[in-house]
């Protein structure tokens, strides 16, 4: 059991209240919806739920894997609830977003890893919201490129993947998930046209090296957009944060990503990929 590091003065996030606040969450829970806002205990809730953003995890709440740096809950998962795609489509309507990210647990008990129920999804939310852009972030779906293929035909505007952490570390905090096949998936996303964007942690243990190396490997994916943000521990059980990075460093990192062709970089320790992703729809 890990204890859990006091957090540096950087890392204080902002409570978690206010009138917007309370209709998100309102329209979540009366909706039976789960959102990784939750579920992941992102440090960011109070500023992107008072400005009406979430991002919403369709596929249910339990995740088929077990990486050792995610707080979402593991197991064996029910059956795919056919009328969320509905539920979800309203209540983004009902708080006239206008943008959405989506994500899903990894469903590695479905054929095809969940991927038509995702399109269904997208469509849905498009046909009731069609001035509403999305980001889907997406699971490996185990590489298979027909089932990525399902999720680009639906057209969404960004579809992100993240490869979490540097090559080294990968096998130690990821469950099942392969650095180079996230890299793959990118690769297949940009090849076809589409707006890719990726992100990893930093915290875990990885030297500046394996940093600046990854960052261009996302890169050479074709990745347009980038996100880096601090591991925080999510509860004792989970992997340690060995170290907190300073801003400055993270400040470095983003130039360095700038420098090397990327549209758009977010870096600082309290980013999470979903974080400001509005703006990321203008990434070309
Ligand atoms: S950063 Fe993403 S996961 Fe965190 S609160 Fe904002 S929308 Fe939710």
């Amino acid at each position: 059991m890990q204890k859990r590091k006091r957090l540096p003065g950087w890392l204080k996030m902002q409570r978690a209240s206010g009138e917007t606040y309370s209709m998100v969450k309102h329209i979540v829970v009366d909706n039976h919806l789960q959102t990784i806002c939750t579920s992941g205990n992102c440090p960011n809730i109070g500023e992107c739920w008072n400005k009406g953003t979430a991002t919403f995890m369709i596929l249910g709440d339990i995740c088929t894997r077990a990486c050792k740096f995610c707080a979402t809950k593991t197991g064996r998962p029910l059956p795919p609830d056919q009328n969320e795609p509905e539920r979800l489509a309203d209540s983004i309507k009902t708080m006239r977003l206008k943008h959405c990210v989506i994500t899903s647990v990894d469903r590695d008990d479905l054929s095809d890893g969940g991927a038509s129920f995702w399109a269904n999804t997208i469509k849905r939310i498009k046909e009731v919201n069609p001035s509403t852009t999305m980001e889907t972030l997406i699971p490996d779906f185990d590489g298979n490129t027909e089932s990525i293929q399902m999720i680009i035909d639906a057209g969404p505007e960004v579809i992100s993947h993240n490869v979490e952490t540097v090559k080294r570390l990968t096998p130690v905090i990821r469950s099942k998930a392969k650095y180079d096949r996230s890299l793959d998936v990118l690769r297949y996303i940009s090849g076809k046209g589409k707006t890719a964007k990726s992100g990893f942690m930093l915290g875990l243990g990885e030297s500046e090296a394996e940093i600046i190396q990854t960052i261009g490997d996302i890169y050479l994916s074709g990745c347009k957009i980038l996100t880096i943000g601090q591991y925080l521990q999510p509860g004792s059980e989970y992997m340690e944060a060995v170290e907190f990075i300073p801003p400055e460093k993270f400040e470095e990192y983003r130039v360095i990503a700038l420098g090397l062709g990327f549209s758009y970089v977010e870096s600082s320790p309290l980013v999470r990929s979903s974080f400001h992703a509005e703006n990321h729809v203008k990434a070309q």
